[in-house]
């Protein structure tokens, strides 16, 4: 890939390129005390100088004072809301005076939009959510029209939080696939290279030139520190037949009795994808839309099948979590549910943290539990 060298000063024309091209520009911005996607125009709306703090149960922001565009490392959002939407209503019918229903379709307008700031682990997240959703082949509708409306800004992360373990599970802190350009920033501004020829076009629009060496060399140190300042790991192996074997393990009690079952790591995980479907009618009882939300393992109806709640118990939905996220998941999709985002981490109201009980249940002497 030809690389190029986008002086910091200029972020903003990349801005204003993308903007020609594409109806929104979505990028990272602070919202209630996060860094969340949302649309930008300027690049004084983007996070400069903004660090996160992340720990489990724990997301502060705090200034680096080093103006830095893209120097922290994850919000709770990852691209999974511009694609599988927390609801969508998937057929409204209505009924008329002669009592007839007349059902509509409710596929998305979608306008196009650029992302920018998108991080290796979400865009292995996102090519997961592609093999679910059928992108492309056999597609479902809402997902797959969202999805090819995408250009992707990928950036190498330089500082991951102490939640990260993305280069354990192979997917980051350097953005290697998926995307249209990817961004290296260093002192000078960002090194820049296309993957698409959509985006190789747009950067030859902004007439760049090479860095020299001394950026390089600036960029590859970068990321070797990335990797090595991340403190978390997964054993990388295929973790199916090591869980299986322990879904006896007193540590699965040990952990329910912590775990609120109030699904924040669903939510939070970019590649859980799991929904719930229902109907809503108005109070005339004339309109009815079905829609389907986003749903969650730590629910009582996931597992609600002929009045009976199968999963009744906090320790069993945390099991089925983890056991299908780690181990079945390589039979479904080739590989494990887990990107190292560490956001389960970050945003469990109580702390508890996958690594941490992986490395447990793998270890600890495994008591029956009653
Ligand atoms: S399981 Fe946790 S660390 Fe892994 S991808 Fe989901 S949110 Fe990220
Ligand atoms: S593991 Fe944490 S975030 Fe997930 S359901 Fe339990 S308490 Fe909530």
């Amino acid at each position: 890939m030809i690389e190029y060298l986008l002086p910091r000063g200029d972020l903003q024309r990349l801005l204003d390129a993308l903007r020609r091209e594409y109806n929104r520009v979505i990028g990272p911005r602070v919202r209630d005390g996060a860094i969340v996607f949302d649309e930008i125009e300027k690049v004084s709306q983007m996070p400069v100088g903004i660090r996160e703090e992340q720990a489990p149960g724990r997301y502060r922001l705090h200034d680096s004072g080093d103006g830095r565009s893209f120097g922290w490392a994850n919000g709770p959002q990852a691209l999974k809301p511009l694609t599988f939407a927390p609801r969508d209503v998937v057929w409204r019918a209505t009924r008329n005076d002669q009592g007839e229903m007349r059902f509509t379709e409710t596929l998305p307008e979608t306008q196009t939009a650029a992302v920018i700031g998108v991080r290796g682990c979400d865009l292995s997240a996102m090519h997961l959510q592609d093999q679910h959703f059928g992108y492309r082949e056999y597609p479902d509708h809402y997902y797959n029209r969202r999805r090819r409306a995408l250009f992707l800004v990928a950036v190498d992360c330089a500082n991951p939080a102490a939640t990260c373990f993305c280069h354990s599970t192979g997917d980051g802190p350097t953005a290697s696939s998926g995307f249209d350009i990817s961004l290296t920033e260093i002192d000078a501004g960002f090194l820049a290279r296309a993957k698409s020829q959509r985006g190789q076009e747009l950067l030859d629009s902004l007439a760049l030139t090479a860095p020299d060496a001394a950026h390089v060399e600036e960029a590859r140190r970068q990321g070797e520190a990335a990797v090595a300042a991340q403190q978390r790991a997964l054993p990388s192996r295929n973790l199916k037949q090591d869980l299986f074997a322990r879904l006896d393990h007193a540590r699965w009690k040990a952990v329910g009795e912590r775990c609120l079952s109030c699904g924040n790591c669903t939510s939070v995980c970019p590649t859980c994808f799991c929904h719930s479907e229902g109907d809503a009618a108005d109070i005339s009882g004339q309109q009815v839309e079905h829609f389907r939300q986003w749903d969650s393992c730590f629910t009582d109806g996931h597992s609600y099948i002929h009045g009976w709640v199968v999963r009744g118990a906090t320790h069993l939905r945390y099991r089925q979590w983890l056991v299908h996220k780690l181990g079945s998941w390589h039979d479904q999709y080739g590989r494990s549910g887990c990107v190292g985002c560490g956001r389960c981490i970050a945003w469990c109201p109580v702390g508890i943290d996958l690594t941490e009980e992986v490395h447990a249940l793998l270890t600890e002497k495994q008591d029956a539990q009653s």
